[in-house]
């Protein structure tokens, strides 16, 4: 079987890629809960923020700034983050993925 979006970060899987480098994905969910709703993932497989190990801590300040890159490049007033852990908490995919979620700026149509 194998993880859904590591298949989306390989391109196994197709998804609207929105942005991407060497270290992270950032695609549309394919249910958006907002006119724009976005995943940014690390390329790198962490199943959660519960399973964040130190070494990765530079990956995660970086998983911030990739939102801020792509909140900034698509004109954003203000947006939404959101990571959920765990079932408990509606974590469905078990790859660490950040919600970006926003409408669109003044007086444009979509995003
Ligand atoms: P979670 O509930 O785990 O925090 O969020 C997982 C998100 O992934 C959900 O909002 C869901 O709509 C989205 N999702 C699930 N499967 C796929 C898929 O195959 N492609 C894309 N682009 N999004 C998906
Ligand atoms: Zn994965």
């Amino acid at each position: 079987m194998g993880c859904l979006f590591c298949k989306i970060a390989e391109k196994t899987l197709p998804a609207k890629i929105e942005y991407e480098d060497d270290r992270f994905s950032v695609f549309h969910d394919i249910h958006p809960k907002a006119p724009l709703h976005l995943l940014i993932i690390p390329k790198k497989h962490i199943q959660s923020v519960d399973h964040v190990a130190i070494e990765d801590k530079e990956l995660m300040g970086e998983l911030i700034l990739v939102a801020q890159k792509v909140a900034r490049a698509k004109n954003l007033r203000g947006y939404k983050l959101q990571i959920n852990v765990g079932r408990e908490a509606g974590q469905i995919v078990d790859h660490l993925h950040l919600h970006l979620l926003a409408r669109p700026p003044d007086g444009q149509a979509d995003i």
